[in-house]
C-alpha cells in the first residue's frame, strides 16, 4: 500500500499527485461486519462514503470529503476452489500479492495490465486492462462479487446469482456499494514468451490487423516526434522458461526503461524544446529481446517515473486512423510530448459500463511526467477520441459528462436504473460520479 499518497494535515493525494481529497474522517474496517457499520454509521451522520485502493487512478474518482474506507485490512485469500478453478480475495488485496499466492498454488489469471500495484477491487473497479485478441479486462475474469451496499447489508452476485447485479457491478465505478470479496476466475500458471521488437510506425499501422491477429496479446508504443515504436508480442509458450536474465534484466528494465528514461523526463522538463531530439535517442535505446516467464513478470513491469495519463477505448477498426491523427496533431501543434504513447487492444464483453461493452475495442494512451502541464496536449487527443466515439478509461483524466457518455454506451441506462435501485440517497456519490453519471 505504500502508493497510496495520504496523511499529511488529513489530506489524501493520488499516484500521479494531480488529485487530492481532505476526507471527514478515515476508517480502515477489519472485517465485513465492520465495514457494513462504517457504512451505517457515514449514512447517519449524512456523510458519503468512498471506498479507495492505491489511489492509482488519475481522476478523482476515489475521492470524498465524506467517509474514507481503506482497503489495509481486508485482505488475503478466502479460498481457492480448484474443481472450479476459481480464487475468492478479499477486495483490499494488492494484485501483486494475489499473483505471488496464485503462483505459489501453480495456477495465474489470465490477463493483466501493466502493474499489479493496485487492489483488486480499485483496478477492476474502473475496468483495469491489459492487451489482449481474446482475452479482456481483469474484470472480465470475476465469477463473483460480495458487496455491501447503501443500507448496509451484503449483496452477493454472479451469472447465476442477481445476474443484473452482476452484470453492472464487476466495473461499478465504486458507485453500487463497496465490494467486500471478489472470485476470479483462474488457469494452471502457463509461460508466455514475449517479443519485444522495435518496429516503424508506418509499419506497425500498415500491418496493425495481422499483428493484433496472429498474436494472443499485441501491443505498442509509439515515441511521439518520431517514426519509430517498441512493439510487444506475447504468446502462450510450451517452455522452456528463459527469464529476463538478471543483468540484462536490470539494464533493460531498470536502466533503460525507468532509468535513462527518468533523465530524459528531467531534461524534457528543463528544455522541452529537445524534446523531439531526446525521444529520437529514447526511442533508439531499447533493441530486440524475447524471453519467456510466467504470466505475471510478462504482463507487468514496475513503472518508477511518475507521470498523468489519459486513456480512450475506440472501435478496434479505428485505431490506425485515430494515430494517424494524433500524429498529425502532435506535428502541427508544437506540443512537446516526451512520454511515449501506448496502444492495446480488447475483445468485446458483457460488462455494463466497460470500456469494451460490446464492441472489439482498441487503447490509445497519453501520458505526460508529472508536474507538467498536461492539458493542451489531453485536450487534443480528447478531441480525436471521441470524434471515434471514444469512451474514456473511468480511472484516467477525461472530461466526459453522462449525456456524452449514455450516447456511446448503449447499456448506459442500465446502469444507472441499478444505481438508483441500489444507492436512491447517493451515499457513494461524489463530484467525479456526479458529472458522469449524472445527480
Ligand atoms: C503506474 C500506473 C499504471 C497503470 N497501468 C494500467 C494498465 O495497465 N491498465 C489499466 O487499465 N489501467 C492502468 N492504470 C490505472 C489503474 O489500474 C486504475 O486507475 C485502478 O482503478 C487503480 O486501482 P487502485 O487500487 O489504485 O484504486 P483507486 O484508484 O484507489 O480507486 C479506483 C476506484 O475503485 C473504487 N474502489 C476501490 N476499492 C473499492 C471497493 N472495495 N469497493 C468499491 N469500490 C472500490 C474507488 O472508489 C474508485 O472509484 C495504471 C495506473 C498507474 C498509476
Amino acid at each position: 500500500m505504500s502508493s497510496t499518497a495520504s496523511g499529511k494535515n488529513g489530506t489524501w493525494r493520488n499516484w500521479g499527485g494531480n488529485v487530492t481529497a481532505r476526507p471527514a474522517r478515515e476508517v480502515t474496517p477489519a472485517s465485513v461486519d465492520e465495514l457494513a457499520e462504517a457504512v451505517r454509521r457515514a449514512a447517519e451522520d449524512g456523510l458519503k462514503v468512498k471506498a479507495v485502493g492505491t489511489g492509482h487512478s488519475f481522476t478523482s474518482i476515489a475521492a470524498t470529503d465524506g467517509v474514507l474506507i481503506r482497503p489495509q485490512l481486508l485482505t488475503g485469500i478466502r479460498g481457492i476452489d480448484r474443481d472450479d478453478m476459481t480464487v475468492t480475495v478479499e477486495a483490499g488485496t494488492p494484485l501483486k500479492r494475489l499473483n505471488l499466492a496464485l503462483a505459489r498454488e501453480g495456477l495465474s489469471l489470465t490477463n493483466m495490465g501493466d502493474i499489479m500495484e493496485q487492489t483488486v477491487s480499485g483496478a477492476t473497479s474502473t475496468g483495469t486492462h491489459g492487451t489482449g485478441r481474446e482475452s479482456a479486462s481483469i474484470a472480465a475474469q470475476i465469477k463473483g462479487l460480495e458487496l455491501v451496499t447503501a443500507d448496509g447489508s451484503v449483496l452477493t452476485c454472479s451469472e447465476k446469482e442477481n445476474p443484473e447485479v452482476f452484470a453492472a457491478a464487476r466495473i461499478g465505478l465504486g458507485a453500487l456499494g463497496i465490494v467486500t470479496a471478489i472470485t476470479f476466475a483462474v488457469e494452471p500458471l502457463f509461460l508466455l514468451t514475449a517479443r519485444e521488437e522495435p518496429m516503424p510506425f508506418d509499419r506497425v499501422l500498415a500491418d496493425f490487423d495481422e499483428l493484433w491477429a496472429e498474436n494472443e496479446h499485441f501491443e505498442f508504443y509509439w515515441f511521439p516526434h518520431t517514426g519509430s515504436t517498441n512493439t510487444k508480442r506475447n504468446n502462450r509458450s510450451a517452455g522452456p522458461a528463459k527469464p529476463v536474465g538478471q543483468v540484462p534484466g536490470w539494464i533493460e528494465d531498470e536502466f533503460l526503461s525507468n532509468g535513462v528514461f527518468q533523465v530524459a523526463q528531467w531534461v524534457g522538463r528543463a528544455a522541452p524544446a529537445a524534446i523531439p531530439s531526446i525521444a529520437r535517442l529514447s526511442s533508439k535505446a531499447l533493441s530486440a529481446r524475447t524471453y519467456t516467464d510466467i504470466p505475471y513478470r510478462v504482463f507487468t513491469s514496475p513503472r518508477r517515473v511518475r507521470f498523468v495519463e489519459m486513456e480512450y477505448a475506440v472501435p478496434r477498426a479505428a485505431v490506425t486512423e485515430v494515430l494517424r491523427e494524433l500524429r498529425t496533431t502532435v506535428e502541427r501543434s508544437g506540443l512537446r510530448i516526451s512520454f511515449p504513447v501506448e496502444v492495446r487492444t480488447a475483445p468485446a464483453d458483457d460488462i455494463t459500463l466497460s470500456t469494451a461493452s460490446g464492441r472489439d475495442s482498441a487503447y490509445v494512451a497519453v501520458h505526460m511526467v508529472k508536474g507538467t502541464p498536461y492539458q493542451a496536449y489531453f485536450t487534443a487527443a480528447e478531441r480525436i477520441f471521441t470524434a471515434h466515439e471514444g469512451r474514456p478509461h473511468w480511472g484516467k483524466v477525461n472530461t466526459r459528462d453522462a449525456e456524452y457518455l449514455a450516447r456511446v454506451y448503449p447499456r448506459f441506462g442500465e446502469f444507472t436504473a441499478l444505481r438508483d435501485r441500489l444507492d436512491p440517497d447517493r451515499l457513494f456519490q461524489n463530484d467525479y460520479l456526479r458529472r458522469v453519471l449524472g445527480a
